[in-house]
Parts: structure tokens; C-alpha cells; sequence
């Protein structure tokens, strides 16, 4: 990477924490891009809480990041939505991320369109046959995201991806992703850092989703080794990060040698 970076994207679960601990080192690293006038935002594909909620969680973790610096997957969701004339929806969401989507007329039977996000255990068979059915009687599928599995501190766990995949296969239907690796996702979190996509590093546990949709979006791509990362994985990729990191940590000498 011979770039300059002037600016960064954080990826949140898995970088900044797992679970409820926090990363050693997070701190730190926040600290030396605000003394280095170093702006950053934060992109996560969590589709279980509210923006707000995922600002009160950092901000119980004494971390001083506020909702307007945090893009996910829920309140991309909504944006989208807005841009639709009016549309009903059949929302596939926690009870806790319901409140984004209070401004929409919610239709269980013949939805324009029905969201995919995380719902944990909630999947059933009864459920996957009722939004198949839905999309054959002509909604459109939106996936949150499409991640397979994210590190929980019991270990892997299983996410959304799979289900959405299965929705496709079944209806011949493509499903719009709205969170990583969309690059309208990429492009809105850049921009609103004022730089360029080839100024700005996005670091982050995912090496598809962040790494891989980074690159696709012109970003630079730091790996790092905390969270869902898994070395045989990352060996079996096409996705070369710029740069492999133990931790967030680290990441303050990878913008140092690229100022
Ligand atoms: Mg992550």
C-alpha cells in the first residue's frame, strides 16, 4: 500500500469489540486519530439495534462516538426505503430495531417489500414459506446483509446470509443488499469524510464484507486478527488485504507509515 490515508472507516464487531468486551487498544487508537486530525466513521453491518443503541453501547464502553458517525445496516434500510414511493413492508427484525421503521405500513400477507435482517432463532419454516410466497406473489427482497457468521464470545454463530441465499434459490429472485459490501453502503460513509475513496482505509474482521468490498469500492483494506477472523479462511480468499494486523491496536503505526 504506498497510498496516503487521510482517513478511516472502522468496521465495529470484531475491531472495536466482541460481544460485550471491548479491544484492548481501541482507546488508544481512536486517541491518535483525533490528535492526528485523522477523520473516522464507523460501518457495521448490525441489523439488531437502532443507530442510537449501537451509539449508547460505545458510549458504555467510554467511547465518545455519537450516531450521525456510525452508518449501519438498519438506518441504510430505512434511507433506502424513504427513496421508494410509499412502500409496505414485511420487516424480518429484532423487536429492538423496530423503532427506524415506526414510518412504514407494515404488511405480513402482500408486502412490496420484505427486509431481511437478523432474527436470531425466530427463523422457522413456517415463516421462510410465508416470505417465499410473498415474493412470488411480487415483492422485492432486501437483505440487510448477506454475512454468513460473526465471533460471539461463546464462538462462531451462524447470520443471515444462508437465509437470504436460500430466498433467492427458491423465488429466482436477487436479493438488494443495502450494508457491506454495497458500495452505495461504502460511498455514503466516505463521503461524508469529505475524502476521496482512495484517501480512506476501512479496517475490519470480515475479509469479504470489509476487505472485499472495500477494494471493490476503492478503499485501502486492513485485516485484523481479533473478532471473526480465522487464518485458513483468509488463506483460502481471493481478497489480499493491504495489510494484516493482530489488532486495532496496531493500526496506529499502519497510518503513521502512511501519512
Ligand atoms: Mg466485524
Amino acid at each position: 500500500m504506498r497510498r496516503k490515508i487521510k482517513g478511516v472507516l472502522f468496521d465495529l464487531d470484531g475491531v472495536l469489540y466482541v460481544g460485550d468486551k471491548i479491544v484492548p487498544g481501541t482507546h488508544a487508537t481512536l486517541d491518535y486519530c483525533r490528535d492526528n486530525h485523522i477523520p473516522f466513521r464507523f460501518i457495521t453491518n448490525t441489523s439488531t439495534r437502532t443507530v442510537g443503541d449501537i451509539a449508547d453501547k460505545l458510549q458504555r464502553m467510554g467511547l465518545e462516538i455519537m450516531p450521525d458517525d456510525i452508518f449501519s445496516a438498519v438506518s441504510a434500510s430505512r434511507d433506502f426505503l424513504r427513496q421508494q414511493d410509499n412502500p409496505s413492508v414485511h420487516l424480518l427484525i429484532r423487536d429492538s430495531a423496530q423503532s427506524d421503521f415506526d414510518e412504514f405500513v407494515q404488511d405480513t400477507q402482500n408486502p412490496d417489500f420484505v427486509i431481511v435482517g437478523d432474527i436470531g432463532a425466530a427463523w422457522n419454516y413456517k415463516l421462510l414459506n410465508r416470505v417465499f410466497r410473498e415474493l412470488m406473489e411480487g415483492a422485492e427482497l432486501l437483505a440487510m446483509h448477506m454475512n454468513k457468521y460473526w465471533q460471539t464470545e461463546q464462538g462462531l454463530q451462524m447470520d443471515i446470509g444462508a437465509f437470504v441465499v436460500g430466498l433467492e434459490f427458491v423465488s429466482g429472485k436477487q436479493a438488494k443488499v443495502i450494508g457491506k459490501p454495497s458500495q452505495t453502503f461504502f460511498k455514503l460513509a466516505v463521503e461524508s469524510l469529505d475524502l476521496s475513496a482512495e484517501e480512506v482505509l476501512v479496517i475490519g474482521d470480515d475479509i469479504e464484507n470489509d476487505i472485499g468490498g472495500g477494494h471493490a469500492s476503492g478503499l485501502a483494506g486492513v485485516l485484523v486478527k481479533t473478532g471473526k477472523y480465522r487464518e485458513d479462511i483468509v488463506k483460502a480468499s481471493d481478497v489480499i488485504p493491504d495489510a494484516i494486523i493482530d489488532s486495532i491496536a496496531d493500526l496506529p503505526e499502519i497510518l503513521e507509515s502512511h501519512r
